[in-house]
């Protein structure tokens, strides 16, 4: 193998930057030549790419985000736009891919193994739901920006006898939220697998107040059916429900952009080098991932198509912590 390409797609996550300057650093160390593809497969269908040196990926591992650039692309989707790709590498003489991303972007890795062009997955995304690793790259870093909000917000609802609502990222899965919720110490966690009514929300605020309780924080995921929104709009209905001056914090995007954390940035070059191995190794459609803190690869069909789920004793672990 004498030259391989490298991108990053779908939603961003901190830590991605480590992962494109291990692959690209492990790749030169062993005589192998790297493109990086711009703004995921749209850069590949664009023929938007260019030589990576060792150089070129120094001074980023810190920075959030993807200095590669990434994208959503709607026409990878299609046979059509993944043979235009694959004429795009092959005139520039590219044998293998590298995929850094969550599973939209590992359902086109798969698509793409399934025409015979030599892919290799790394686990990226900062919901923690892909099949193949324990953890994800950008987690972590996730995790912390909540926990520091919440940390934050614990303080000023304490001064003033308040709960905060924390509505922290995770469209299809609770994993930032409860973890988040574990470590900031919430008085309840809402998440999408494990649905609960406002009015039980409100009863267990409620008993917080009666126990004598300063403060509340309700951590909930986007995802929950009654995200902070739907949950806020009930609490209006009877004020007096809950004991609690009730304040919303949404925190959205800003847990994304965040510098990646000592793990990520970890698990990042670990993942990187797991894939050029792989590939080196002869291996294709298959993702690199953390499990049992050793980097193992996965077949992509085996993760397709499918949703981590999460360890619900962890959630029952945050009601006990509640009490
Ligand atoms: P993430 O990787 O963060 O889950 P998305 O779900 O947005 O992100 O997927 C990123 C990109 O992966 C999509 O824009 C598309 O280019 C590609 N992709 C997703 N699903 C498929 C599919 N079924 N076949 C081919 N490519 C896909």
């Amino acid at each position: 193998m004498k030259r391989i390409a490298v991108l990053t797609s779908g939603g961003d996550a901190p830590g991605m930057n480590a992962a494109i300057r291990a692959v690209t650093r492990t790749a030169i160390d062993a005589g192998i030549d790297v493109f990086g593809v711009h703004q995921g497969y749209q850069g590949l269908i664009d023929g938007d790419m260019a030589f990576l040196t060792r150089r070129d990926v120094g001074g980023i591992m810190q920075s959030g985000g993807t200095v590669l650039g990434s994208a959503r692309c709607p026409a990878f989707e299609t046979v059509a736009g993944r043979e235009v790709a694959i004429r795009n590498m092959a005139e520039r003489e590219i044998e293998a891919l590298v995929v850094i991303g969550g599973n939209g972007s590992q359902t086109g890795s798969h698509a793409l193994s399934q025409m015979g062009f030599p892919v290799v997955g790394v686990a990226s995304t900062i919901d923690n739901d892909l099949e193949g690793s324990d953890v994800t790259i950008g987690v972590d870093s996730a995790i912390n920006v909540a926990l520091e909000a919440i940390d934050r917000l614990k303080v000023t609802a304490e001064s003033h006898r308040r709960a905060f609502l924390v509505e922290v990222m995770g469209r299809h899965c609770g994993y930032v939220a409860l973890m988040a919720g574990i470590a900031g110490g919430a008085e309840v966690v809402v998440i999408p697998e494990q649905e609960v009514s406002p009015e039980n929300v409100a009863q267990q605020l409620r008993a917080a107040y009666d126990r004598g309780k300063q403060h509340a924080m309700v951590v909930v995921a986007e995802g929950a059916k009654n995200n902070a929104e739907r949950l806020v709009e009930h609490f209006q209905t009877d004020p007096e429900a809950t004991g609690f001056r009730l304040r919303v914090t949404i925190l959205g995007h800003v847990q994304r952009g965040a510098n990646p954390t000592a793990a990520d940035r970890l698990l990042g070059t670990r993942l990187g080098e797991g894939a050029v191995r792989a590939l080196q190794a002869g291996q294709t459609g298959v993702l690199a991932g953390l499990r049992g803190n050793r980097v193992l690869t996965t077949p992509l069909e085996e993760i397709v198509g499918r949703q981590k789920p999460i360890d619900l004793e962890l959630f029952e672990l945050a009601n006990i912590m509640a009490r």
